[in-house]
């Protein structure tokens, strides 16, 4: 095994959208000392050799030694400081925020991906009992702040699990997240990933229906340049049998009209728009940004179709979709709270801050 054989691996999930979608998920290797683990930033689909940090185990475990400030902001300041320290000299690149969850898993391998039918699971209301029931020797951990805190926390239960049983689960469910899953090889860890989606899978109650509409043309036309025109971005839009059900009414739109995971917020925005019949889009426009300081990226507009601010925001939506209607199956769709999703949206504001230049 080497990291060649991770590298290819890594792209492998990346490429098939059943396990992950754009810059989504991450995958890491110990060896002698060294964690291998994919650098923020890098996507696993064209990942190469530059795509992961090599850091530090023993010094990543001497994070656990320290305290932190209380304060959202100023605690992920400190363990990104602390966690860059971690590097070994030469790095340049940053880690993985879930780089010191990866650490701690004492396993050569760790594979983390969000595929839409694990998050139809963990997205829902009987989320917790459905894992309990399907994957008994998997660990549940509910709603927790990603990075340092969700780390901490699949920490102490792990060390609980240890201490019971003298055994500790290699497979980890996020609530509206995403999954962990860690062994000894790969190969052992593809196969627990075939296995997760076949269990799932064949609990379904109700598949997607993606089978394309089409949108009447002038109105298409002026919806997309309406929305160009206001936000200046290349406006793509989507219609098909799924999406119908939802743009029916307001109340049909509610199962697909918030956040599942982090990752929805970062690429599909926080939540859609919703502009219903009769309704300007202009001035439900005007009105979500003035209401929410932001803009939106995905806009449904009511027996029309979805429209797209630049061509990423589209294939999340189309998971939520797909999320949505897995959850249908477990007892219906349950979001993050709004106190994860303004921690997330602060998070995302903080990280593009970083990104900019210092003047
Ligand atoms: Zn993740």
């Amino acid at each position: 095994m080497s990291i060649d054989t991770l590298l290819s691996e890594s792209q492998r999930y990346g490429s098939d959208e059943r396990f992950v979608l754009l810059g989504g998920g991450n995958t890491s290797y110990k060896k002698d000392g060294v964690l291998y683990v994919k650098a923020s930033g890098s996507e696993l689909a064209s990942i190469g050799p530059k795509g992961f940090v090599k850091m530090d185990l023993a010094r990543m475990d001497s994070i656990w030694a320290n305290t932190y400030s209380s304060d959202d902001d100023e605690r992920e300041e400190e363990v990104l400081k602390d966690m860059m320290a971690c590097r070994l000299k030469g790095e340049g690149s940053r880690p993985s925020v879930e780089a010191l969850l990866h650490a701690l898993l004492p396993f050569s391998y760790v594979v983390h991906l969000h595929p839409a039918l694990v998050n139809g699971i963990t997205c829902s209301v009987e989320g917790k009992r459905a894992i309990g029931r399907l994957f008994p020797d998997a660990l549940w951990i509910e709603l927790v702040k990603p990075g340092f805190i969700l780390a901490k926390i699949v920490r102490q239960r792990l060390a609980e699990q240890k201490e019971l049983s003298g055994k500790i689960s290699s497979v980890i469910f996020l609530q509206n997240h995403g999954v962990f899953v860690g062994a000894e090889s790969l190969e052992e860890i593809a196969t627990q990933y075939d296995e997760i989606l076949k269990r799932i899978d064949a609990q379904l109650v109700r598949r997607p229906d993606f089978t394309p509409m089409g949108i009447e043309e002038k109105r298409r036309v002026a919806i997309v340049a309406s929305l160009e025109k206001l936000t200046g971005e290349k406006v793509v839009s989507a219609m098909n049998r799924e999406f119908s059900r939802y743009l029916a009414t307001v109340d049909a739109f509610a199962p697909v009209a918030s956040s599942f995971t982090p990752d929805h917020i970062v690429y599909s925005g926080f939540k859609p728009l919703w502009v219903g019949e009769g309704e300007s889009v202009d001035e439900a426009f005007a009105e979500y940004e003035k209401l929410y300081g932001t803009e939106p990226k995905i806009v449904g507009v009511q027996d029309t179709g979805v429209f797209s601010i630049g061509e990423k925001p589209l294939p999340l939506f189309f998971d939520t979709v797909r999320v949505s209607v897995y959850t249908e199956s477990f007892g219906g769709p349950l979001f993050m709270d709004e106190d994860m999703i303004q921690f997330i949206r602060n998070w995302e504001v903080e990280k593009y801050r970083a990104s900019l230049p210092k003047a």
